[in-house]
């Protein structure tokens, strides 16, 4: 589904990623975890398209549907638009405004995150951790076939996070989709089947999770 083959990425001189090979198939979850500066982001906006790989070629399935949450959203955005809005333009297609179906659909998600009485609020006026449920509800809106989550639960609360995952893994069975999550707080969020990724640069360890607890007792740590 997504096959990386010797890719790097420099910006100028500096030499972000190297020698990037691993492969995908649907229905993987992935965690991606590694020091800060390592490459975490860069290597998962090459498959948005938000980068070019400076060498090496990304192969992926053409008509695949992404769902994608960037990362800083713990940081207030001051965008002028209504939650509905937001949400509205995840979805595939668009009208002048959502049927009634998708208002529906909406107003399900928005229930889901627990907070039902923000459909009509202006963005500006939520809290970080409110923003950001937002964007996991618009990353998540048009079921993607691969959905990609840069540090989701940064501004959610401990309690909150927890449920977040549960409903993560619920998505990942039920609709048998392909998950990659970069992430920093790996324990609240692993699971036995998931597959691991430690990026410095290149990728230092790719494997079950099982084996990268073997990885991090031999000495190598991931924040
Ligand atoms: P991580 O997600 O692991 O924290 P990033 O992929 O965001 O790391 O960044 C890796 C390195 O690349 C950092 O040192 C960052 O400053 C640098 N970098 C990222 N984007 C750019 C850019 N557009 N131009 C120059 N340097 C960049």
């Amino acid at each position: 589904m997504i096959n990386y083959q010797n890719v790097s990425v420099s910006f100028g001189k500096f030499n972000v990623l190297h020698d990037i090979n691993f492969h995908l198939k649907k229905g993987d979850f992935l965690h991606i975890v590694g020091p800060n500066g390592s490459g975490k982001t860069t290597l998962v906006k090459l498959l948005i398209g938000l980068l070019k790989p400076t060498s090496g070629e990304i192969l992926m399935n053409q008509n695949m549907q992404m769902g994608y949450l960037p990362q800083k959203l713990n940081s207030k955005i001051n965008l002028p638009m209504t939650v509905c809005e937001v949400i509205y333009s995840g979805f595939k297609k668009q009208r002048l405004s959502p049927s009634k179906a998708d208002k529906k659909l909406i107003e399900s998600w928005l229930n889901t995150m627990e907070i039902p009485q923000l459909l009509h609020a202006s963005m500006h006026y939520l809290s970080g951790g409110q923003q950001q449920r937002v964007f996991l509800i618009r990353a998540l809106i048009s079921n993607p076939d691969l959905l990609i989550l840069d540090e989701p639960t940064s501004a959610l609360d401990p309690s909150f996070r927890e449920k977040f995952y549960h409903l993560l893994y619920d998505l990942h069975q039920e609709r048998n989709m392909t998950i990659i999550h970069v992430t920093h707080d790996l324990t609240d969020a692993v699971k036995e089947n998931c597959l691991t990724m430690y990026v410095d640069q290149t990728i230092k360890f790719f494997g079950s999770y099982q084996d990268f607890q073997e990885f991090e007792h031999r000495g190598h740590h991931h924040v």
